[in-house]
């Protein structure tokens, strides 16, 4: 089966990679040539496309993974355009973190060329990616999945069809927010432990066993936070993206998100202080600067400000 994939970052290259053998043949695009240039040097057998429409044409399946829906809504047109490329017959799954509007537009578009279009967003990071053990959650029509099912396979672990076009997206979105409230609560919890002169490491012992656990407090907190190593795998910047669309999704539903709202505030607040490449766990690093204290065990910390820090009340 012949493959396109357009947007070889963070997680589109690692999924990119499992397209890349048989029984697929691959042809990528990226917006910067050399990320392209370096897939295909690793992955000899795959074409690098000059354009999105060259990437398209002659593809059964053309999998996009940029930052929004907007970058997607802005490859479809002009002569080298996605639409000017995918033939009738085709379909486009977008692997975008995407919004469900945008997502109902390009559907749309889509739709006056003959073109399926199924939003697929992932989960799993970059880790699961590289294991092709991604969930993949899909909005459209389920006889257009089934078709486009053993690429999904290919970096996907579990296959989950959501409802119709953008009902992917709000899932995700969702999901993304859930993710953002555990982080952001985590952090404000453990750095007023932490003040008080408790060990991080211990009270995280106590949670991983208790119901106040998350992946958060499970993984980010003792691999990323405790350790200093805040390593950059899903920016801020995405991250905020997502908090924003759940918030709108709950807007647009009128039910009540008090706390999907502030999560949005925050989290918006967060990505303006610490920049475009921040990853997501470094919001942490700012409630720490609004506490005045690190989440880190007391051994690291001066033995003076130990001392004064144990002499507070809890
Ligand atoms: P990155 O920022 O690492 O990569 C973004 C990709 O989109 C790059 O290929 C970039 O090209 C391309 N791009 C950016 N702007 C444009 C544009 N205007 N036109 C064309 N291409 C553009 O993002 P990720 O790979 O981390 O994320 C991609 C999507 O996957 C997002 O929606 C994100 O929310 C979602 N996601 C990410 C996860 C992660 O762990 N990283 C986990 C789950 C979902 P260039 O190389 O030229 O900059």
């Amino acid at each position: 089966m012949h493959v396109a994939f357009l947007g070889l970052g963070a997680i589109g290259a690692p999924m990119a990679r499992h397209l890349a053998a048989p029984p697929f043949s691959l042809a990528v695009w990226n917006r910067s040539a050399a990320r392209a240039d370096a897939f295909v040097a690793v992955h000899p057998g795959t074409r690098r496309a000059a354009t999105p429409a060259d990437a398209a044409r002659g593809a059964a399946v053309v999998v996009t993974c940029l930052p929004t829906s907007r970058e997607v809504e802005a490859l479809l047109d002009g002569p080298d355009g996605l639409l000017a490329g995918l033939a009738e017959g085709a379909v486009l799954v977008d692997c975008t973190s995407g919004d469900p509007a945008g997502s109902r537009r390009v559907a749309a578009r889509c739709a006056e060329r003959g073109v399926a279009f199924l939003d697929a967003p992932v989960s799993g990071g970059v880790v699961g990616a590289e294991k092709g053990a991604l969930t993949v959650m899909v909005g459209g029509d389920a006889a257009t999945l089934a078709r486009v099912r053993p690429v999904l396979e290919a970096f996907g672990q579990k296959i989950v069809h959501c409802g119709g076009v953008g009902a992917g997206d709000a899932v995700k979105a969702v999901n993304n927010a859930l993710l953002a409230v555990h982080l952001w609560s985590a952090a404000e919890g453990l750095a007023a432990l932490a003040k008080a002169g408790i060990d991080p490491a211990v009270a995280l012992d106590v949670i991983n066993t208790s119901s106040g656990r998350s992946n958060s407090s499970m993984n980010l907190f003792p691999e990323r936070v405790l350790s200093r190593a805040f390593p950059r795998t899903f920016r801020l910047a995405l991250l905020d993206k997502d908090v924003g669309i759940a918030a709108d999704v709950a807007r647009e539903q009128r039910t009540p998100s008090p706390l999907l709202q502030l999560t949005a505030e925050l989290f918006r607040t967060a990505h303006h202080a610490l920049g475009e490449e921040a990853d997501h766990v470094e919001v942490v690093r700012l409630v720490e600067r609004w506490a005045g204290v690190e989440i880190v065990p007391p051994a690291t910390i001066a033995a003076e400000d130990a001392a004064s820090i144990l002499e507070q009340p809890l």
